[in-house]
């Protein structure tokens, strides 16, 4: 049977624009579309109308069929179907989905028998102290998860039955459905929706899963909480996640950690800060003063005329390196606290009444042996 002229099949002329041939390929469509036009040529229109587009809607195949006809671009079109080889493809697609809002998954694998299926992951949140963060600790976790039927051993069939082979899929685990589009006939490959891609169905459930060959059951497990982990640190405890399905690996259980602020400490890094408090009288003659530390109370010496916002560093007292050996450091930032008129009892107010008259008044250029406030916060910021 002689080929009809693609220009004719969509009603151009062959001086029409990209633009026209689109338009009239798109008014064809809908005109011939299965759900619409059904006469006994249904199929053959759409196919031709759909191979005339193929042609015509390509700037490098148009030019092939105008100078050679159905032969220069035989091979490219035709065949019948969906998906031929060839630049129409997208196009086809593309305008398809436009017209028809899409939905026929076209390109889409299909269901390919299902093998085995690795468990999914679980989240846990836990929130610990700030010591447990920085020393390390054990914690309980309870979590609800399913796991593997222990009656079944995840088969879903009561001991003693055995599933048996699909009968809707024969056991392929997958379904053929044939389906009539505008493009013709083409077969369309889902996961079987009675065994849901398993292969085999249960004929005798189990009573304990009642056939889902998974129970949900809570248990206590233990977290090991390495020291040095901070806030938003994930702890992986491997294989702890839901059940895998076919033989699948579980998946993973991941402790998200919360770490609860200190009231003396803060953090930054693996360093532990803290501010001291002193006297006006520490501060002039020096002191040995008893500060908190991660490692329980220390001694430690003020030496005298400490200026306020002196940072003190003890080493190896900060954070243990989660990474690696050794700890961060301590840095102690001094305060001096100047006592306020109604906290002096009447000897002292008159003892700096004393100092007031022999001491020289300070200048407003006088910087301390230790450098500037500026100077002092950038080197306890380590900049
Ligand atoms: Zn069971
Ligand atoms: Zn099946």
């Amino acid at each position: 049977m002689a080929k009809r002229d693609y220009y004719e099949i969509l009603g151009v002329s062959r001086t029409a624009s990209a633009d026209e041939i689109k338009r009239a390929y798109r008014k064809l469509v809908k005109r011939y579309h299965p759900d619409i036009y059904d006469g006994p040529d249904a199929d053959a229109r759409i196919k031709e109308i759909n191979e005339a587009y193929e042609v015509l809607g390509d700037d490098q195949k148009r030019a092939a069929y105008d100078r050679f006809g159905h032969a220069g671009v035989s091979g490219a079109a035709g065949g019948g179907g969906y998906g031929p080889a060839g630049g129409g493809f997208t196009d086809i697609g593309d305008i398809f989905e436009e017209i028809f809002g899409g939905g026929f998954g076209f390109g889409r694998g299909g269901g390919r028998r299902n093998g085995p299926v690795r468990g999914a992951d679980i989240r846990f949140d836990l929130t610990i102290e700030f010591e447990e963060a920085v020393m390390g600790a054990e914690k309980e976790i309870e979590v609800t998860r399913h796991e593997t039927c222990p009656r079944c051993h995840g088969s879903g069939a009561e001991p003693g039955t055995h599933p048996m082979k699909c009968p809707t899929c024969n056991g392929m685990g997958q379904v053929r459905q044939r389906q009539q589009t505008i493009f013709g006939t083409f077969v369309n490959v889902t996961t079987c929706p009675r065994c849901k891609g398993a292969g085999e169905v249960v004929t005798t459930p189990c009573r304990e899963c009642h056939g889902a060959g998974q129970v949900e059951v809570t248990r206590r497990l233990r977290v090991k909480i390495p020291a040095g982990v901070q806030d938003g640190t994930r702890i992986r405890l491997p294989g702890e996640g839901e059940p895998g399905q076919r033989g699948g690996q579980p998946g993973n259980l991941y402790v998200f950690l919360t770490v609860k602020p200190h009231k003396l400490f803060q953090r930054v890094d693996d360093d532990i800060l803290l501010e001291l408090p002193i006297n006006i009288a520490q501060a002039v003659m020096g002191a040995e003063v008893e500060v908190p530390t991660l490692d329980g109370p220390k001694l430690v010496k003020i030496p005298p005329g400490t200026q306020p916002g002196k940072v003190l560093r003890l080493r190896g007292l900060g954070v243990p390196h989660l990474r690696g050996n050794g700890r961060g450091d301590m840095l102690i930032t001094v305060n001096v606290r100047i006592p306020r008129q109604s906290e002096l009892t009447e000897e002292q107010r008159e003892l700096f009444g004393k100092l007031a008259e022999t001491l020289s008044p300070v200048s407003v250029e006088e910087r301390s042996e230790h450098g500037g406030f500026f100077d002092r916060m950038k080197e306890a910021l380590g900049l």
